[in-house]
């Protein structure tokens, strides 16, 4: 009998003093007995809402109804049915807006705790082992993926499954995109991401690491190589710059270059070390990315972290577990104000940020209310180091050096339905179709890619399977 009345079962969380000064997770994730309540609060609905608000579509009621029983395994089986990444997706989706914030209890009670559920289930069998694998017969078609962020793993993975043959092309020395060189660990630990690699390596999947392609080969040269179908899932990751003077003094940043030293440098990757920070910190932006960057800062020992955000709180793009988890660990927010000015400490490096106040005035095309400056309003704010974090471009290298690939006015590769591009056999999905999205958006688009591109490469056999006319 559903509990529903019953509040939610908080998930355990590290002190802010104790996270200050480690990078070890943050949430703790939920022990059976826990999961089990939270899993008995589901009023079992006839038509699952939750599972309208997954992008791809885990069996979330079902799922929960076998946590409830204490059936681990098959709450395992039915989420596995349907991600590639569940164990990284429990921690990082915005169920807020997701599963979790389409939960119909959510209307009066507290919303059943969807992302923490499934965090449990795969948390569970992770302690138990490498996640089991189960493989088609071998196909003898063979399939080039292009990046191994969560796009692309996920598109490798079911193609492998289904038996062809599959390498991924990775222009750095490590698999997982931004989940392992960007989301920081005490957001999403790294053998978390580990243990969906190694699943992804026992369904046959190969990869070829620092290769980049575009440079070091291009698309022509795949298919040359006898590839039958690509797969480009290469994100969409060139920094926005602020544009404004002394954004070239040392000690000015972008988030990705200081987020990618600290993960790499903490998994030793050789060539990267933990970035040397001088205090006070200025993180410029308000998404995700920016309170990833100010609570790595905390943990590195500066003194003062601040973020300087151009619109309101209420505008803030970042989840608002992580804005909490921030405001927790002693960093402060200016909001409604922006750098006009990166200002030298007579020595070549950052020594202040002029800024001016901003009011909010009609929305944009984004829809947000537009931030529009106060004259006169501009003041200095002391700093020693300065991180960007203002969103990202699509890379044209990729598109450069492919003939008949069409992209769109920003740059993104464009697509139809079934995730093909303009090219023969080239398909594309994740933030280098939509722009920066989410993990389960990337793991959505690589597992529909995957069906697309199978679809493809069976009506390829059964025409050539055909004798031509009048043989
Ligand atoms: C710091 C940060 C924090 C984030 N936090 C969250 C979060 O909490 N929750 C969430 O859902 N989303 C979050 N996101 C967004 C999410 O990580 C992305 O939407 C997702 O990773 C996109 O997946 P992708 O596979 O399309 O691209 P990516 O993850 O960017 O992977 C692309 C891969 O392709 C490789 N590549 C690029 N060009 C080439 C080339 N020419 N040849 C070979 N390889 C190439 C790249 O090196 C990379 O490994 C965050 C993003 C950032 C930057």
């Amino acid at each position: 009998m559903a509990n529903k009345t019953a509040p939610q079962v908080e998930m355990a969380k590290l002190p802010a003093e104790e996270r200050k000064h480690s990078f070890a997770e943050t949430h703790l994730g939920y022990t059976l007995e826990q999961a089990m309540a939270e899993a008995a609060r589901c009023i079992q609905c006839r038509h699952p809402y939750c599972e309208d608000g997954c992008p791809v579509k885990v069996p979330i009621r079902d799922h929960i109804a076998h946590i409830a029983r204490g059936d681990i395994e098959g709450a395992y089986e039915l989420i596995r049915s349907a991600s590639n990444l569940p164990g990284i997706c429990g921690r990082v989706c915005p169920w807020e807006e997701q599963c979790e914030g389409n939960c119909v209890l959510g209307k009066k009670y507290d919303p059943v705790k969807t992302g923490a559920l499934e965090r449990f289930v795969i948390d569970y069998m992770m302690e138990k082992g490498p996640f089991p694998v189960q493989k088609a017969e071998p196909k003898p078609q063979r399939v080039a993926v292009v990046g191994a962020g969560p796009a692309g793993l996920s598109c490798a993975a079911d193609l492998a499954a289904m038996g062809y043959q599959v390498t991924v092309y990775e222009a750095l020395p490590v698999a997982g995109g931004i989940m392992t060189y960007g989301i920081p660990s005490f957001d999403l630990p790294k053998r978390v991401v580990q243990a969906e690699l190694d699943r992804i390596q026992a369904l046959g999947v190969k990869f070829q690491f620092n290769t980049r392609i575009g440079r070091d080969l291009t698309v022509d040269d795949l298919f040359n190589q006898g590839y039958d179908a690509v797969f480009l899932g290469i994100g969409a990751n060139v920094p926005k710059r602020l544009g404004i003077p002394g954004e070239d003094l040392e000690g000015v940043m972008d988030s990705d270059t200081f987020l990618m030293a600290i993960n790499y440098a903490q998994q030793g990757i050789p060539g990267y070390e933990l970035p040397k920070l001088r205090s006070p910190v200025i993180v410029v932006g308000a998404g995700n990315t920016a309170m990833d960057v100010a609570r790595s800062a905390v943990r590195l020992g500066a003194e003062k972290v601040q973020v300087v955000y151009r619109r309101s709180e209420k505008e803030m793009p970042a989840r608002k577990e992580g804005v909490a988890d921030a405001k927790e660990e002693g960093v402060e927010f200016h909001l409604l104000v922006n750098p006009v000015r990166v200002l030298d400490d007579g020595h070549g490096r950052v020594g202040a940020v002029e800024c001016i106040r901003m009011e909010l005035g009609e929305p944009d095309a984004s829809g947000r209310a537009r931030p529009v400056p106060v004259p006169g309003s501009e003041f200095v704010m002391p700093a020693g180091t300065v991180i960007t974090s203002l969103g990202y471009d699509f890379d044209k290298v990729v598109p450069g050096t492919t003939p008949g690939l069409s992209v769109n006015k920003w740059g993104g590769i464009v697509i139809g339905d079934n995730y093909a591009t303009s090219r023969e056999g080239v398909f594309a999905g994740g933030d280098v179709t939509s722009g920066p999205l989410t993990v389960s958006a990337a793991n959505r688009d690589g597992k529909k890619a995957a069906a697309a591109i199978n679809a493809y490469l069976q009506a390829k056999a059964k025409q050539a399977a055909v004798p031509a006319a009048g043989n």
